[in-house]
């Protein structure tokens, strides 16, 4: 007789795991299969976020600032270092024993929630019955009063330039490099390409961003892309744009990479050169033909905005679906999915869903851009505060950026928040949820703010809405 649960779901990622434990909180008996395989041929829940994505690039991305700052910085603070020596493989020790740890803890959440983990492969069969194959054992038919499929993303393979895991590489293959390149080439200045741009440039390699786009970070706000472009180029990341790749091949000396822009036929040569041109839905084998499951002409799971495929009980939610390819914003739709399937009212709202990039500076934003907003033709109001008028980013030696805020000028609701600076990704919470209270730039003039504090910079610029900023010049 097959085993029957309330819900499974496909996929232990971000997206899957968080749904999965949601649902076994409503008291619901679920499974959650997964089949990622690590390098080290050890199988992990955590999807791409845990393993390959979110939490390896952020343990680089710290690893490399705090040795760029005792290169750099510890001396302003009269701290004398001497020489200051890398060691790759100690730092890539670090990043794998967060990861593990990290994937591990899933297990025991897994447990302590009396979610069923299953290791291998599953697929969605007509009539909800979902086949499991184990990663040692025979296949198993498992009935699902619900499904939740939570299947992810891969990156993009360009036809031009194929992965070969070792010249030509992906972004998981970036993140596990056991030394640093002389010269990186890097196609994509987008979230991964500029993150993984940051660590090995920090660690010495000469790195070239080539980005096809004329535009530098084309769905951040002008301002604050302006700023991030100074800022990235003072740290020596040669960003070149409107440039597209059109043929890259590895070789004895590394890889030539021919590209076209605005001057014409162009190359580039380098030892290793990462492909970060975006990421395409994961959805191999994850469902029978018959199974009703509809994907878009890009491959996406097709959902309505509950994230219900057009089959009654089956959901898909985080990267196999519209929207932005974050995390958070995949567990948010997992935890949509196990309230609905509970019986709850529930709902994402995607108006507000923080962006971050975790460069330094870093890079945040929540709700629209200056430009969304004229394009609209709403009446609005904006309000900026640069780190240099900050004493604690002054304390901290990281005054490079500033926050703006945009308001609408019928009602004074907060419309968009962008950060660039020191702790944007932390910063960018306060804003998030007085969005998500409707809450008007006065309600943040009104919220004190401790001091000194980055925060300040955020209730600044909400004064500088309505000309109130009290420690800068209003404009
Ligand atoms: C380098 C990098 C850095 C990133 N940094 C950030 C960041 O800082 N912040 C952020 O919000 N996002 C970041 N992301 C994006 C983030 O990783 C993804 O948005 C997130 O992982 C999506 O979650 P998910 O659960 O939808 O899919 P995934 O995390 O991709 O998980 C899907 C899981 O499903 C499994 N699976 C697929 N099909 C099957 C099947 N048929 N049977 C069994 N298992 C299956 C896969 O093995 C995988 O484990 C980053 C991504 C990369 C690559």
């Amino acid at each position: 007789m097959s085993r029957r649960f309330d819900v499974v779901v496909i996929g232990a990622g971000p997206a899957g795991y968080v749904g999965a434990i949601r649902a076994a909180q409503h008291g619901l008996s679920v499974a959650c299969i997964d089949e990622w395989q690590n390098r080290d041929g050890k199988y992990a829940f955590g999807g791409t976020c845990l393993n390959a994505g979110c939490i390896p690039s952020k343990a680089l991305l710290e690893s490399s600032e705090l040795f760029h700052k005792a290169q750099h910085d510890f001396a302003k603070h009269g701290i004398q270092t001497g020489d200051v020596a890398m060691d790759v493989a100690a730092m890539q020790k670090r990043r794998a024993g967060i990861v593990r740890q990290l994937t591990g803890g899933i297990a025991g959440l897994f447990k302590a929630n009396k979610v069923e983990g299953l290791v291998g492969h599953g697929k969605l069969l007509a009539g909800k019955k979902v086949e499991f194959t184990p990663v040692d054992g025979e296949p198993e038919i498992l009935d699902a009063q619900h499904v939740v499929l939570a299947s992810g993303s891969a990156p993009i393979e360009l036809g031009m330039a194929p992965f070969d895991g070792d010249q030509i590489i992906d972004s998981w293959d970036a993140l596990e490099l056991p030394s640093v390149p002389g010269r990186l080439g890097i196609v994509g200045a987008g979230v991964i390409g500029l993150e993984l741009g940051s660590v090995w440039a920090r660690l010495g390699a000469e790195v070239t961003i080539l980005e096809a786009m004329e535009d530098f970070l084309f769905m951040a706000d002008r301002d604050v892309a302006k700023v991030a472009r100074q800022e990235f180029k003072r740290q020596g990341l040669d960003i070149k744009l409107g440039a597209k790749v059109t043929k890259a091949k590895g070789g004895k000396s590394g890889v030539s990479v021919a590209y076209e822009d605005a001057g014409g036929q162009q190359s580039l040569e380098c030892d290793k050169l990462i492909v970060a041109v975006g990421r395409r839905p994961v959805t191999d084998d994850l469902f029978a033909e018959d199974a009703g499951i509809q994907l878009d002409e890009r491959g996406f799971i097709v959902v309505d905005d509950e994230c219900r495929t057009g089959v009654s009980g089956v959901y898909a939610v985080g990267d196999c679906v519209r929207g932005p390819m974050l995390a958070h914003k995949g567990s948010e739709e997992g935890v949509m999915a196990a309230d609905l399937i509970a019986g709850e009212i529930a709902e994402v709202n995607y108006d507000v869903i923080p962006s971050v990039l975790y460069t330094n500076p870093e890079i945040a934003w929540a709700g629209k851009t200056e430009e969304q907003v004229k394009s609209e033709g709403r009446a609005y109001k904006t309000g900026s505060f640069p780190f240099m008028a900050s004493g604690r980013a002054k304390a901290m030696e990281q005054t490079a950026g500033m926050v703006k805020i945009i308001s609408s000028s019928e009602d004074d609701e907060i419309l968009g928040v962008h950060i660039v600076g020191p702790m944007a990704g932390e910063l960018i919470a306060e804003a998030v949820l007085a969005m998500e209270f409707s809450a008007s730039t006065e309600d943040l003039q009104r919220t004190i703010h401790a001091h000194p504090s980055l925060a300040e910079a955020v209730h600044e610029a909400a004064l500088a809405v309505d000309k109130r900023a009290l420690n800068f010049p209003n404009k």
